[in-house]
């Protein structure tokens, strides 16, 4: 997909994006790569559900939302607590395949919560 395109999905903050996109945290990946060849995972243990991801993603990849059971559980204890006590909402990736590496939720997220996995594709 060429730029421009990518840029005309682009219904989200752009402030925010403009400055993810000048991070040199960014995975430097151009939008519009293959989707589905890599996903983001958002380390529950670190991301306090600020939405950021949210705002930046040109494909919607995220929501946030109550944590899974089973991953709530994998947190220790104080972690837990933590989550309850601002209602259990943290990022959730729904759209997942549609993931395209352009890096920017990598580089926006303030709790440096989110990494790119490259799947076995
Ligand atoms: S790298 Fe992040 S911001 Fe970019 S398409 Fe994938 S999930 Fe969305």
């Amino acid at each position: 997909m060429a730029k421009a395109a990518c840029a005309g999905e682009m219904a989200r903050d752009a402030r925010k994006m403009a400055r993810a996109a000048r991070s040199p945290r960014r995975g430097g990946l151009d939008c519009g790569g293959r989707p589905g060849a890599f996903r983001p995972k958002v380390d529950h243990a670190k991301c306090e559900g600020k939405g950021v991801c949210v705002a930046v993603c040109p494909y919607g990849v995220f929501e946030v939302g109550p944590i899974g059971e089973a991953d709530f559980r994998a947190l220790p204890w104080l972690l837990r607590l933590k989550l309850t006590i601002r209602g259990r909402r943290t990022a959730r990736t729904p759209l997942a395949d549609a993931c395209r590496a352009c890096g920017l939720c990598v580089a926006a997220c303030p709790e440096r919560a989110i990494a790119l996995i490259e799947t076995a594709q």
